[in-house]
Protein backbone atom coordinates (compact mmCIF):
# COMPACT_ATOMS: atom_id res chain seq x y z
CA UNK A 1 0.00 0.00 0.00
CA UNK A 2 1.57 3.79 -0.88
CA UNK A 3 2.10 5.61 2.01
CA UNK A 4 2.37 9.42 0.92
CA UNK A 5 3.67 12.04 3.21
CA UNK A 6 3.44 15.90 3.31
CA UNK A 7 6.86 17.04 1.64
CA UNK A 8 9.63 18.27 4.23
CA UNK A 9 9.07 21.90 5.17
CA UNK A 10 5.15 21.49 4.94
CA UNK A 11 2.36 21.52 7.00
CA UNK A 12 -1.33 20.62 6.97
CA UNK A 13 -3.79 22.65 9.18
CA UNK A 14 -6.97 21.46 10.23
CA UNK A 15 -9.82 22.39 13.29
CA UNK A 16 -8.72 24.90 15.54
CA UNK A 17 -5.63 25.62 13.64
CA UNK A 18 -7.00 26.16 10.06
CA UNK A 19 -9.58 28.42 11.80
CA UNK A 20 -7.39 30.27 14.00
CA UNK A 21 -5.05 30.99 10.29
CA UNK A 22 -8.28 31.94 9.16
CA UNK A 23 -9.34 34.57 11.70
CA UNK A 24 -6.19 35.90 11.40
CA UNK A 25 -5.75 37.02 8.37
CA UNK A 26 -9.11 38.15 8.31
CA UNK A 27 -8.24 40.54 10.99
CA UNK A 28 -5.23 41.74 9.09
CA UNK A 29 -7.55 42.47 5.89
CA UNK A 30 -10.18 43.86 8.31
CA UNK A 31 -7.13 46.71 9.81
CA UNK A 32 -5.40 47.37 6.51
CA UNK A 33 -8.72 48.47 4.92
CA UNK A 34 -8.71 51.01 7.59
CA UNK A 35 -5.59 52.51 5.70
CA UNK A 36 -6.90 52.58 2.44
CA UNK A 37 -5.44 49.30 1.07
CA UNK A 38 -7.17 46.83 -1.42
CA UNK A 39 -6.16 43.42 -2.44
CA UNK A 40 -3.53 42.60 -5.16
CA UNK A 41 -3.47 38.91 -6.52
CA UNK A 42 -0.27 37.99 -8.00
CA UNK A 43 0.83 34.29 -9.46
CA UNK A 44 2.55 32.49 -7.52
CA UNK A 45 5.17 31.75 -9.77
CA UNK A 46 7.42 34.28 -12.24
CA UNK A 47 10.45 34.16 -14.44
CA UNK A 48 13.28 33.11 -11.97
CA UNK A 49 15.30 36.37 -13.62
CA UNK A 50 12.76 38.81 -11.40
CA UNK A 51 13.81 37.50 -8.16
CA UNK A 52 17.20 37.47 -8.83
CA UNK A 53 17.51 40.44 -9.93
CA UNK A 54 15.08 42.21 -6.91
CA UNK A 55 16.31 39.77 -4.57
CA UNK A 56 20.25 40.09 -5.52
CA UNK A 57 21.98 37.77 -6.81
CA UNK A 58 24.39 37.39 -3.59
CA UNK A 59 21.54 37.33 -1.16
CA UNK A 60 21.00 33.72 0.28
CA UNK A 61 17.41 33.51 -0.91
CA UNK A 62 18.72 33.49 -4.49
CA UNK A 63 22.08 31.45 -3.80
CA UNK A 64 20.63 28.26 -1.62
CA UNK A 65 17.16 29.03 -1.06
CA UNK A 66 14.68 28.73 -4.07
CA UNK A 67 12.46 26.81 -5.75
CA UNK A 68 13.53 26.58 -9.51
CA UNK A 69 12.44 24.66 -12.39
CA UNK A 70 12.23 24.71 -16.28
CA UNK A 71 9.22 24.63 -17.43
CA UNK A 72 7.76 22.36 -20.75
CA UNK A 73 8.16 25.19 -22.27
CA UNK A 74 12.03 25.44 -21.53
CA UNK A 75 11.01 28.85 -19.52
CA UNK A 76 13.15 29.35 -16.09
CA UNK A 77 10.39 29.60 -13.14
CA UNK A 78 10.72 29.94 -9.81
CA UNK A 79 7.81 29.64 -7.22
CA UNK A 80 8.40 33.02 -5.51
CA UNK A 81 10.23 33.45 -2.10
CA UNK A 82 8.22 36.92 -1.22
CA UNK A 83 5.89 38.39 -2.52
CA UNK A 84 7.14 42.01 -3.30
CA UNK A 85 8.75 41.36 -6.78
CA UNK A 86 6.00 40.16 -8.05
CA UNK A 87 3.67 42.62 -6.70
CA UNK A 88 5.97 45.39 -8.32
CA UNK A 89 6.13 43.56 -11.36
CA UNK A 90 2.45 43.66 -11.41
CA UNK A 91 2.14 47.39 -10.83
CA UNK A 92 4.92 47.73 -13.84
CA UNK A 93 3.07 45.46 -16.47
CA UNK A 94 -0.04 46.91 -15.65
CA UNK A 95 0.80 50.40 -15.42
CA UNK A 96 -0.87 51.03 -12.08
CA UNK A 97 1.14 54.05 -11.75
CA UNK A 98 0.40 55.92 -14.56
CA UNK A 99 -3.21 55.16 -14.27
CA UNK A 100 -4.15 55.53 -10.25
CA UNK A 101 -3.62 58.10 -8.32
CA UNK A 102 -0.47 57.80 -5.92
CA UNK A 103 0.57 55.84 -3.44
CA UNK A 104 -0.78 52.75 -4.44
CA UNK A 105 -1.98 50.93 -1.59
CA UNK A 106 -2.05 47.00 -2.39
CA UNK A 107 -2.35 44.31 0.70
CA UNK A 108 -1.72 40.44 -0.57
CA UNK A 109 -1.65 37.10 1.58
CA UNK A 110 -0.38 33.77 0.52
CA UNK A 111 2.67 31.24 -0.04
CA UNK A 112 5.85 31.98 -0.25
CA UNK A 113 8.44 29.19 -0.63
CA UNK A 114 12.03 28.83 0.47
CA UNK A 115 14.64 25.82 0.43
CA UNK A 116 14.79 26.44 4.10
CA UNK A 117 15.71 24.32 6.87
CA UNK A 118 13.01 23.38 8.65
CA UNK A 119 11.97 23.75 12.25
CA UNK A 120 9.53 25.22 14.46
CA UNK A 121 8.01 28.39 12.57
CA UNK A 122 10.22 27.68 9.80
CA UNK A 123 8.71 25.81 6.81
CA UNK A 124 9.50 25.72 3.11
CA UNK A 125 5.80 26.66 2.15
CA UNK A 126 4.84 29.57 4.44
CA UNK A 127 2.58 32.19 4.07
CA UNK A 128 2.83 35.78 4.30
CA UNK A 129 0.42 38.64 4.66
CA UNK A 130 1.95 42.25 3.55
CA UNK A 131 1.40 45.39 2.11
CA UNK A 132 2.94 47.48 0.00
CA UNK A 133 2.39 51.61 -0.33
CA UNK A 134 4.06 52.86 -3.83
CA UNK A 135 4.83 55.87 -5.07
CA UNK A 136 5.44 58.61 -1.91
CA UNK A 137 8.18 60.69 -0.99
CA UNK A 138 7.78 61.21 2.68
CA UNK A 139 9.24 59.14 5.70
CA UNK A 140 5.38 59.95 6.90
CA UNK A 141 4.80 56.73 4.83
CA UNK A 142 7.26 54.52 6.74
CA UNK A 143 5.94 55.91 9.80
CA UNK A 144 2.42 54.62 8.92
CA UNK A 145 3.16 51.71 7.55
CA UNK A 146 5.49 50.86 10.42
CA UNK A 147 2.65 51.93 12.92
CA UNK A 148 0.18 50.02 11.00
CA UNK A 149 1.86 46.34 11.25
CA UNK A 150 2.10 47.03 15.14
CA UNK A 151 -1.27 48.09 15.27
CA UNK A 152 -2.34 44.59 13.43
CA UNK A 153 0.07 42.79 15.50
CA UNK A 154 -1.93 44.33 18.55
CA UNK A 155 -5.09 43.34 17.66
CA UNK A 156 -4.33 40.16 16.75
CA UNK A 157 -3.23 39.54 20.79
CA UNK A 158 0.17 40.23 20.67
CA UNK A 159 0.46 43.09 23.69
CA UNK A 160 4.41 43.29 23.85
CA UNK A 161 5.48 42.97 20.16
CA UNK A 162 9.34 44.43 19.26
CA UNK A 163 10.14 46.70 17.08
CA UNK A 164 13.70 46.48 16.00
CA UNK A 165 14.43 49.34 13.46
CA UNK A 166 17.95 50.54 11.37
CA UNK A 167 18.51 52.67 8.70
CA UNK A 168 20.62 51.80 5.57
CA UNK A 169 20.42 55.68 4.90
CA UNK A 170 20.57 56.72 1.56
CA UNK A 171 22.87 55.52 -1.83
CA UNK A 172 25.60 57.87 -1.13
CA UNK A 173 25.50 56.64 2.98
CA UNK A 174 25.47 53.12 1.78
CA UNK A 175 28.53 53.65 -0.49
CA UNK A 176 30.59 55.61 2.06
CA UNK A 177 29.90 52.67 4.06
CA UNK A 178 30.37 49.71 2.06
CA UNK A 179 33.69 51.43 1.80
CA UNK A 180 34.19 51.18 5.01
CA UNK A 181 32.89 47.54 5.99
CA UNK A 182 35.25 46.40 2.98
CA UNK A 183 37.91 48.13 4.50
CA UNK A 184 37.69 46.52 7.89
CA UNK A 185 36.68 42.95 6.83
CA UNK A 186 39.61 43.21 4.29
CA UNK A 187 42.18 41.11 6.67
CA UNK A 188 39.80 39.22 8.68
CA UNK A 189 37.29 37.59 5.82
CA UNK A 190 40.09 34.87 5.83
CA UNK A 191 38.82 33.72 8.90
CA UNK A 192 35.17 33.96 8.51
CA UNK A 193 32.82 31.75 6.94
CA UNK A 194 32.13 30.78 3.16
CA UNK A 195 29.23 32.73 3.38
CA UNK A 196 31.17 35.67 4.49
CA UNK A 197 33.47 35.17 1.77
CA UNK A 198 30.91 35.19 -0.76
CA UNK A 199 29.27 38.14 0.46
CA UNK A 200 32.39 40.21 1.01
CA UNK A 201 32.77 39.80 -2.33
CA UNK A 202 29.10 40.32 -3.90
CA UNK A 203 27.30 42.43 -0.98
CA UNK A 204 29.46 43.37 2.08
CA UNK A 205 26.74 44.91 4.01
CA UNK A 206 25.08 41.18 4.29
CA UNK A 207 27.99 40.14 6.29
CA UNK A 208 26.42 41.33 9.06
CA UNK A 209 23.28 39.32 8.75
CA UNK A 210 25.52 36.24 9.79
CA UNK A 211 24.39 34.14 12.60
CA UNK A 212 27.73 32.35 13.07
CA UNK A 213 28.93 33.02 16.32
CA UNK A 214 32.68 33.38 15.50
CA UNK A 215 32.11 35.50 12.90
CA UNK A 216 29.74 37.62 15.02
CA UNK A 217 32.74 38.47 17.43
CA UNK A 218 34.09 39.75 14.56
CA UNK A 219 31.04 41.65 13.13
CA UNK A 220 30.52 43.04 16.56
CA UNK A 221 33.24 45.78 16.04
CA UNK A 222 32.73 46.20 12.59
CA UNK A 223 31.90 50.13 11.78
CA UNK A 224 28.62 51.37 12.14
CA UNK A 225 25.98 52.77 9.45
CA UNK A 226 25.24 55.63 12.17
CA UNK A 227 28.69 57.04 11.30
CA UNK A 228 28.43 57.00 7.63
CA UNK A 229 24.68 59.02 7.42
CA UNK A 230 24.75 62.00 5.80
CA UNK A 231 22.14 64.85 6.69
CA UNK A 232 19.50 63.70 4.32
CA UNK A 233 19.42 60.34 5.80
CA UNK A 234 20.18 61.35 9.22
CA UNK A 235 17.23 63.84 9.25
CA UNK A 236 15.03 61.46 7.51
CA UNK A 237 15.59 58.63 10.55
CA UNK A 238 15.40 61.28 13.02
CA UNK A 239 11.87 62.42 11.61
CA UNK A 240 10.95 58.59 11.60
CA UNK A 241 11.62 57.74 15.57
CA UNK A 242 10.19 61.31 16.24
CA UNK A 243 6.71 60.16 15.03
CA UNK A 244 7.01 57.07 16.58
CA UNK A 245 7.46 58.42 19.86
CA UNK A 246 4.87 60.67 19.71
CA UNK A 247 2.60 57.44 18.29
CA UNK A 248 4.45 55.81 21.94
CA UNK A 249 5.97 52.73 19.27
CA UNK A 250 8.27 51.78 21.46
CA UNK A 251 11.25 50.50 19.29
CA UNK A 252 14.92 49.12 19.93
CA UNK A 253 17.55 50.75 17.26
CA UNK A 254 20.20 47.35 16.06
CA UNK A 255 22.21 48.54 14.06
CA UNK A 256 23.40 45.05 13.12
CA UNK A 257 19.79 45.12 11.35
CA UNK A 258 20.10 45.08 7.46
CA UNK A 259 17.80 42.51 6.32
CA UNK A 260 17.91 39.82 3.93
CA UNK A 261 17.28 41.42 0.28
CA UNK A 262 19.28 44.25 -1.75
CA UNK A 263 15.98 46.46 -2.36
CA UNK A 264 15.97 47.99 0.98
CA UNK A 265 17.34 51.46 1.56
CA UNK A 266 16.83 54.14 4.50
CA UNK A 267 14.42 52.44 7.41
CA UNK A 268 14.08 48.77 7.76
CA UNK A 269 12.36 46.92 10.29
CA UNK A 270 11.53 43.85 12.29
CA UNK A 271 8.18 43.00 14.54
CA UNK A 272 9.49 40.31 17.35
CA UNK A 273 7.71 38.45 20.18
CA UNK A 274 9.21 36.68 23.10
CA UNK A 275 7.36 33.87 24.79
CA UNK A 276 7.07 33.83 28.80
CA UNK A 277 10.21 32.01 29.06
CA UNK A 278 12.21 34.01 26.42
CA UNK A 279 11.99 32.18 23.41
CA UNK A 280 11.32 33.17 20.03
CA UNK A 281 10.41 32.04 16.42
CA UNK A 282 12.53 35.08 15.15
CA UNK A 283 10.73 37.83 13.31
CA UNK A 284 6.93 37.60 13.09
CA UNK A 285 7.14 40.50 10.70
CA UNK A 286 9.35 42.52 8.57
CA UNK A 287 9.96 45.35 6.39
CA UNK A 288 11.55 48.33 4.55
CA UNK A 289 11.39 51.44 2.65
CA UNK A 290 12.77 50.76 -1.06
CA UNK A 291 13.52 53.40 -3.84
CA UNK A 292 15.10 50.88 -6.67
CA UNK A 293 12.67 48.39 -6.71
CA UNK A 294 10.13 49.66 -9.44
CA UNK A 295 12.52 51.11 -11.74
CA UNK A 296 15.20 48.19 -11.76
CA UNK A 297 11.77 46.23 -13.11
CA UNK A 298 11.25 48.47 -15.55
CA UNK A 299 9.06 51.25 -14.21
CA UNK A 300 9.80 54.94 -13.05
CA UNK A 301 12.04 55.43 -10.12
CA UNK A 302 8.94 55.80 -6.82
CA UNK A 303 9.72 55.74 -3.38
CA UNK A 304 7.82 52.71 -1.70
CA UNK A 305 7.63 50.93 1.98
CA UNK A 306 6.27 47.46 2.97
CA UNK A 307 6.13 44.48 5.50
CA UNK A 308 5.16 40.63 5.51
CA UNK A 309 3.85 39.27 8.56
CA UNK A 310 4.93 35.67 8.45
CA UNK A 311 1.25 33.80 9.00
CA UNK A 312 2.54 30.14 10.85
CA UNK A 313 4.95 32.46 13.09
CA UNK A 314 1.93 34.33 14.38
CA UNK A 315 -0.28 31.48 14.44
CA UNK A 316 2.67 29.39 16.16
CA UNK A 317 2.32 32.00 18.98
CA UNK A 318 -1.03 33.30 19.36
CA UNK A 319 -1.90 29.51 20.06
CA UNK A 320 0.35 30.15 22.96
CA UNK A 321 -1.07 33.34 23.72
CA UNK A 322 -5.17 32.88 23.68
CA UNK A 323 -4.79 29.00 24.28
CA UNK A 324 -8.63 28.53 25.53
CA UNK A 325 -9.90 31.54 23.66
CA UNK A 326 -9.12 29.68 20.43
CA UNK A 327 -12.43 28.97 18.31
CA UNK A 328 -13.86 25.74 17.85
CA UNK A 329 -15.56 24.96 15.21
CA UNK A 330 -19.00 24.50 16.05
CA UNK A 331 -22.89 24.15 15.12
CA UNK A 332 -26.25 26.39 15.70
CA UNK A 333 -28.23 23.48 15.19
CA UNK A 334 -28.04 19.81 14.30
CA UNK A 335 -31.10 18.43 12.96
CA UNK A 336 -32.26 15.29 13.75
CA UNK A 337 -34.47 12.96 12.06
CA UNK A 338 -36.49 9.54 12.76
CA UNK A 339 -36.75 7.24 10.13
CA UNK A 340 -36.74 7.17 6.42
CA UNK A 341 -40.03 9.46 6.13
CA UNK A 342 -38.61 12.16 8.55
CA UNK A 343 -35.51 12.43 6.08
CA UNK A 344 -36.64 14.72 3.41
CA UNK A 345 -38.55 17.13 5.86
CA UNK A 346 -35.22 17.32 7.57
CA UNK A 347 -33.43 18.19 4.74
CA UNK A 348 -35.35 20.65 3.29
CA UNK A 349 -35.57 22.68 7.45
CA UNK A 350 -31.90 22.50 7.43
CA UNK A 351 -31.44 24.40 3.82
CA UNK A 352 -34.20 26.54 4.71
CA UNK A 353 -32.05 27.34 8.12
CA UNK A 354 -28.68 27.94 6.26
CA UNK A 355 -30.08 30.29 3.87
CA UNK A 356 -31.73 32.08 7.10
CA UNK A 357 -27.64 32.05 8.30
CA UNK A 358 -27.18 29.37 10.84
CA UNK A 359 -24.58 26.94 11.33
CA UNK A 360 -26.63 23.86 10.54
CA UNK A 361 -25.50 20.32 9.66
CA UNK A 362 -27.57 17.07 9.57
CA UNK A 363 -26.75 13.12 8.78
CA UNK A 364 -27.93 12.51 5.39
CA UNK A 365 -27.74 9.00 6.18
CA UNK A 366 -30.36 6.85 8.57
CA UNK A 367 -28.92 6.36 12.12
CA UNK A 368 -30.39 6.33 15.41
CA UNK A 369 -31.32 9.15 17.41
CA UNK A 370 -28.61 8.11 19.65
CA UNK A 371 -25.74 8.09 17.30
CA UNK A 372 -27.11 11.03 15.77
CA UNK A 373 -27.31 12.71 19.28
CA UNK A 374 -23.50 12.02 19.64
CA UNK A 375 -22.72 13.68 16.59
CA UNK A 376 -24.37 16.71 17.40
CA UNK A 377 -22.13 16.71 20.54
CA UNK A 378 -18.98 16.09 18.63
CA UNK A 379 -20.08 18.18 16.34
CA UNK A 380 -20.06 21.41 19.03
CA UNK A 381 -23.77 21.91 18.34
CA UNK A 382 -25.73 24.14 20.22
CA UNK A 383 -29.05 22.75 19.69
CA UNK A 384 -30.79 19.80 18.27
CA UNK A 385 -33.73 20.31 16.64
CA UNK A 386 -35.92 16.63 16.28
CA UNK A 387 -38.21 15.85 13.22
CA UNK A 388 -39.99 12.67 13.79
CA UNK A 389 -43.46 11.09 11.98
CA UNK A 390 -45.67 13.35 14.71
CA UNK A 391 -43.98 16.55 13.65
CA UNK A 392 -44.14 16.47 9.83
CA UNK A 393 -48.18 16.73 11.07
CA UNK A 394 -47.93 19.27 13.67
CA UNK A 395 -44.90 21.59 12.44
CA UNK A 396 -44.11 22.23 16.42
CA UNK A 397 -40.41 20.78 17.07
CA UNK A 398 -38.70 19.79 20.22
CA UNK A 399 -35.86 21.63 20.17
CA UNK A 400 -32.85 20.70 22.95
CA UNK A 401 -30.29 22.70 24.31
CA UNK A 402 -27.28 20.40 24.59
CA UNK A 403 -25.43 22.54 26.74
CA UNK A 404 -28.32 22.42 29.55
CA UNK A 405 -30.53 19.63 28.12
CA UNK A 406 -33.52 21.68 28.43
CA UNK A 407 -36.42 21.15 25.63
CA UNK A 408 -38.86 23.02 23.73
CA UNK A 409 -41.18 23.03 21.56
CA UNK A 410 -41.14 25.15 18.87
CA UNK A 411 -43.60 25.96 15.63
CA UNK A 412 -42.43 26.40 11.99
CA UNK A 413 -43.18 29.82 12.07
CA UNK A 414 -41.75 30.66 15.12
CA UNK A 415 -38.08 28.32 14.64
CA UNK A 416 -36.29 31.48 12.69
CA UNK A 417 -36.78 34.31 15.42
CA UNK A 418 -36.59 31.68 18.47
CA UNK A 419 -33.21 30.69 16.99
CA UNK A 420 -32.32 34.06 16.72
CA UNK A 421 -32.94 34.95 19.94
CA UNK A 422 -31.48 32.06 21.93
CA UNK A 423 -28.42 32.10 19.66
CA UNK A 424 -27.63 35.93 20.73
CA UNK A 425 -28.29 35.21 24.02
CA UNK A 426 -26.19 32.36 24.31
CA UNK A 427 -23.40 34.37 22.64
CA UNK A 428 -23.99 37.55 24.90
CA UNK A 429 -23.07 35.43 28.10
CA UNK A 430 -20.08 33.90 26.08
CA UNK A 431 -18.85 37.38 26.14
P1 LIG B 1 11.09 38.27 4.82
O1 LIG B 1 10.42 38.22 3.47
O2 LIG B 1 12.32 37.39 4.90
O3 LIG B 1 11.29 39.65 5.31
O4 LIG B 1 10.07 37.59 5.83
C1 LIG B 1 8.93 38.24 6.32
C2 LIG B 1 8.30 37.37 7.37
O5 LIG B 1 7.92 36.12 6.79
C3 LIG B 1 9.28 36.97 8.48
O6 LIG B 1 9.29 37.94 9.48
C4 LIG B 1 8.69 35.68 8.97
O7 LIG B 1 7.65 35.93 9.90
C5 LIG B 1 8.09 35.07 7.73
N1 LIG B 1 8.98 34.03 7.16
C6 LIG B 1 10.07 34.20 6.40
N2 LIG B 1 10.61 33.02 6.07
C7 LIG B 1 9.83 32.07 6.64
C8 LIG B 1 9.85 30.63 6.66
N3 LIG B 1 10.77 29.92 6.02
N4 LIG B 1 8.87 29.98 7.34
C9 LIG B 1 7.90 30.68 7.98
N5 LIG B 1 7.83 32.03 7.99
C10 LIG B 1 8.78 32.71 7.33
Amino acid sequence: MANYQNQRGTYDAFDEEAISIENTVETLKDIVKFYGYSPIHTPIYEQTELFARTSGESSDIVTKEMFTFTDKGGRNITLRPEVTAGVIRAIVNNKLYATKDLPLKYYYYGPAFRYERPSKGRYRQFNQFGVECVGVNSFLSDVETISLGFTALQNLGFENVILKINTLGDEESRNAYQIALREYFKDKVENMCADCKRRYEQNVLRILDCKDPDDQEIIKDAPKMKDYLNDISKEYFKNVLMYLDEQQIPYEIDDTLVRGLDYYSHVVFEYHYYLKDGTSLGAIGAGGHYDNLVNEIGGPKLSSVGFAIGIERVNTLLQDILKDQLEKPYLDVYVIHMGEETLQTAFMLTQELRNNCFRVDMCLENKSISQQIKLANRKNAKYALIIGENELKTYVYPIKNLLTTTQEEVSYQDLVDYLTNKIILMEDEEC
